[in-house]
């Protein structure tokens, strides 16, 4: 049995990338595995965030997680506010981060681009999610593809511990689907669809309504071809779209194309948005019993309880090596 960790933002309305790339796996993973899911609200807050809709959209996205399929009896689902190690952690190993290797996360470069201010916390928040993971030793952290640097720099970060303090963390490995690791914007085919783009029709929230969904699926970018081909290098907009209907119908892209062949882009969009539903249908209505029924909070409370259990025997340990003196 393996330890995994992920974690995802409360910092706007889910998508179906964020199902596709991350949460599908949790779901998979946590019948063999020791499984810790996260709201990362301290991640969330690396750009403003009004108070109000972090606190509606957190409990949103735990929600979502059991929605989805995670089992809150199997699996550790929590905030990570609610788990001071990581703060602290996350304090440590940015002090073991060098300023070079956060100037050439290429998530910082996207997210800071064109602002006028960039908080201190965008920039070192690949060292906390490095605390994240490192905090309970996790094995496997399945996430998208944009996240994969970001790991990259964990691993960094855990060996360079290693080397000076003596072996003690796990190298975690990443868990990155083959299909589905890099859902693109409805808008913009060279950009991963992102629930924190302020133009809601790049992406499909997993809670839109079926009409809205119909209209986001309409509207979504193509090319000036015909043909339902898959070829992410010439025609970024269908393959994409074509990824999305493989995702959520079951059918593989070849079986695509064959039932769309001689046809238009036209008959292929409406069946999308259909496809894209009837996937969506049930986990919605899950997600509407479960806000309503209010278990959230004795969900979180007890994820949190058991993951505050690993991770502070994890910081002990860390602080012990670098050095701190234990309280008494
Ligand atoms: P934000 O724009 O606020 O960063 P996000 O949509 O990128 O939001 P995150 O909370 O940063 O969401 O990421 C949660 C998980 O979803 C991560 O594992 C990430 O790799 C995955 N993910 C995010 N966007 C996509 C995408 N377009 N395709 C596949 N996986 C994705
Ligand atoms: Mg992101």
């Amino acid at each position: 049995m393996k330890k995994v960790l992920s974690g995802i933002q409360p910092s706007g309305k889910l998508t179906i990338g964020n199902y596709i790339g991350a949460m599908k796996n949790f779901v998979k993973l946590q019948d063999e595995h020791e499984c810790y899911f996260m709201v990362v609200d301290l991640h969330a807050v690396t750009v403003p965030q009004e108070p109000a809709s972090l606190r509606e959209q957190s409990e949103a996205v735990a929600a979502l997680f059991i929605a989805a399929g995670i089992d809150p009896s199997r699996s550790n689902v929590y905030l990570q506010s609610h788990v001071p190690q990581h703060a602290e952690l996350g304090w440590l190993m940015t002090t073991l981060t060098s300023m070079g290797e956060l100037e050439r996360m290429t998530q910082f470069k996207d997210k800071s681009s064109g602002k006028d201010t960039v908080g201190a916390g965008l920039f070192v928040y690949p060292a906390l999610m490095a605390a994240d993971i490192l905090v309970y030793n996790a094995d496997l952290v399945p996430v998208g593809e944009d996240q994969k640097q970001h790991l990259e720099l964990t691993r960094d970060l855990a060996g360079r511990f290693n080397h000076r303090y003596g072996d003690f963390f796990t190298i975690p490995e990443p868990y990155i689907p083959k299909v589905g690791s890099r859902i693109m914007s409805l808008d913009d085919g060279t950009k991963k669809m992102s629930k924190s783009n302020p133009n809601a029709g790049s992406y499909i929230a997993l809670l839109d309504p079926p009409d809205v969904i119909r209209k986001k699926i309409s509207r979504a970018t193509t090319d000036s071809g015909r043909e339902v081909v898959y070829d992410p290098a010439n025609k970024p907009e269908v393959s994409n779209l074509m990824g999305i209907y493989s995702e959520c119908s079951g059918l593989s892209l070849a079986e695509i194309t064959g039932r769309y062949e001689g046809q238009m882009y036209g008959g292929f969009k409406k069946d999308l948005a259909e496809v894209i539903v009837a996937a969506l249908e049930p986990l919605q209505e899950r997600y509407h019993e479960i806000r309503s029924s209010g278990a959230i909070t004795d969900i979180l409370a007890s994820g949190a309880e058991r993951a505050r259990a690993v991770a502070s025997v994890t910081l002990e340990g860390v602080k012990d090596r670098m050095g701190f003196l234990p309280p008494r």
